[in-house]
């Protein structure tokens, strides 16, 4: 396929793919649909690489090596959890995508950790590394980035088709427009106004774009998940929890409360007093392991001076919707095409339920989902792009809602 063809210098392109936030989902898209060939644009609302839940944060992967005994039971560890909703082809591709992307980000120079036997662990992705990198192979792959420009409108044709996007480009104050034959949604989850880390600009957008135009939806109902945090800070990573006793304000402990099992009870109490935790079954191994694996959990208590190991402190629950939760844009095929012609979804503004059923897709499988539907989408929408050509002028979405505003003033 030839260039990008830009129209009106810095302000409107014609591409074969558009692909919407560059998060893990929209990185990874743009960098397939980039390799079959496509002529491709990638529109991020922050700076793609610094935003969205992973930039800032990391994430544990499930990544499982190509043993048959330890894939049956990687599968089976949420199935029942999930209502067994989740299915199992789905959860094969998954983990099969998984293992290869891991090791082509190994091969792009990755900074796995080595264990002592001198292998890389490849069970997690610290943010700030793995979104750098991948910014880096987005543009190595010619992928036009737009930087700090929301996309707030899709584009039809008359047969409606999705045929590309309109936004705003925040620092240079002026429309954009994106005419493109397939586009892919890959604005994450939304948690709106929930505080939670890297949630900042996980309000919607895409979710709302895409009803605009009529996509179907699938397991919304699985989408109040809520992230356990110290009242004080942003950062929801649950899994330090396991090593938590939780305590009422006078210092006795909260009986039945926990993170994996009693969140409930913990939900239930902050309705009428505050809840407190300290970190009492971590020792001096674990202690030092935290610190290695999730350093951005201790930065506000270090800035505050608490010591989460003896020191009692205050937690809270964080909203993040669909962030954690399951439910998003209801995927119709292997490559992740939406009810929409035109219109393809990955990452957290898909619904995951295919993997994860009823249960949450955080703590790994979100993160593999992320790697494995952009990837899967950027290629099956360059192929859509092949198949159907832009014709004539595309026309506007209606519009449901108010995501188009800024156009307006
Ligand atoms: C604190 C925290 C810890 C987590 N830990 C784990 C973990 O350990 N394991 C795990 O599997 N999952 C974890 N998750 C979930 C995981 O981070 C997400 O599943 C993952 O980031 C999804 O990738 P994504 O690309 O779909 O979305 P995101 O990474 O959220 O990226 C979405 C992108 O879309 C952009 N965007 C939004 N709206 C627009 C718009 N209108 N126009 C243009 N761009 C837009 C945003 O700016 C952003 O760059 C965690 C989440 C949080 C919040």
């Amino acid at each position: 396929m030839s260039g990008l063809e830009e129209r009106v210098g810095g302000r409107e392109w014609r591409a074969d793919v558009l692909v919407i936030g560059g998060g893990p989902a929209g990185t990874w898209a743009a960098i397939s649909a980039a390799a079959q060939g496509a002529r491709v644009v990638l529109a991020d609302k922050g700076y793609c690489g610094a935003s969205g839940a992973t930039a800032p944060s990391g994430t544990a992967v499930w990544y499982v090596e190509p043993d048959a005994q330890k894939r049956e039971d990687a599968k089976a560890s949420r199935y029942a959890r999930g209502g067994y909703l989740a299915e199992n082809d789905w959860m094969d591709r998954v983990l099969e995508q998984t293992w290869s992307n891991m090791q082509t980000l190994a091969e792009w120079g990755y900074p796995f950790p080595l264990d002592s036997d001198g292998q890389q662990q490849r069970i997690s992705l610290q943010g700030p590394e793995y979104m750098r990198l991948m910014r880096k192979r987005v543009k190595q792959a010619g992928v036009r980035i737009l930087d700090q420009s929301p996309a707030l409108q899709l584009l039809t044709d008359s047969e409606g088709r999705v045929s590309g996007a309109s936004g705003f480009s925040r620092q240079k104050n002026h429309e954009w427009k994106v005419e493109a034959a397939a586009v892919i949604i890959a604005t994450g989850g939304c948690a709106f106004l929930s505080r939670a880390l890297g949630c900042n600009v996980l309000t919607g957008d895409g979710h709302l774009m895409a009803a605009e135009v009529g996509a179907d939806f699938s397991g919304m109902e699985f989408s109040n998940a809520y992230g356990l945090c110290p009242a004080f800070s942003s950062v929801t990573k649950s899994a330090l929890y396991k090593w938590a006793v939780f305590y009422h304000a006078d210092g006795r402990v909260m009986e039945g409360a926990g993170s994996a099992q009693g969140r409930g009870v913990i939900a239930k109490a902050l309705q009428t007093e505050a809840v407190y935790a300290r970190l009492d079954k971590a020792d001096a191994t674990v202690q030092a392991q935290m610190r290695l694996a999730q350093p951005n959990f201790f930065l506000s208590f270090d800035r505050l001076g608490i010591d989460p190991f003896q020191q009692l402190f205050p937690v809270t629950l964080r909203l993040e919707g669909t962030v954690r939760g399951t439910g998003g844009l209801r995927i119709v095929d292997e490559q992740c095409a939406t009810s929409v012609p035109g219109l393809y979804a990955a990452g957290d503004a898909a619904t995951r339920e295919l993997i994860c059923g009823a249960f949450t897709g955080g703590g790994s499988h979100n993160a593999a989902w992320a790697l494995s539907s952009g990837f899967w989408a950027g290629a099956g929408a360059a192929q859509f792009a092949q198949a159907n050509r832009l014709a004539a002028a595309p026309i506007y979405a209606p519009r449901a809602g108010r995501a188009c505003s800024m156009l307006e003033v």
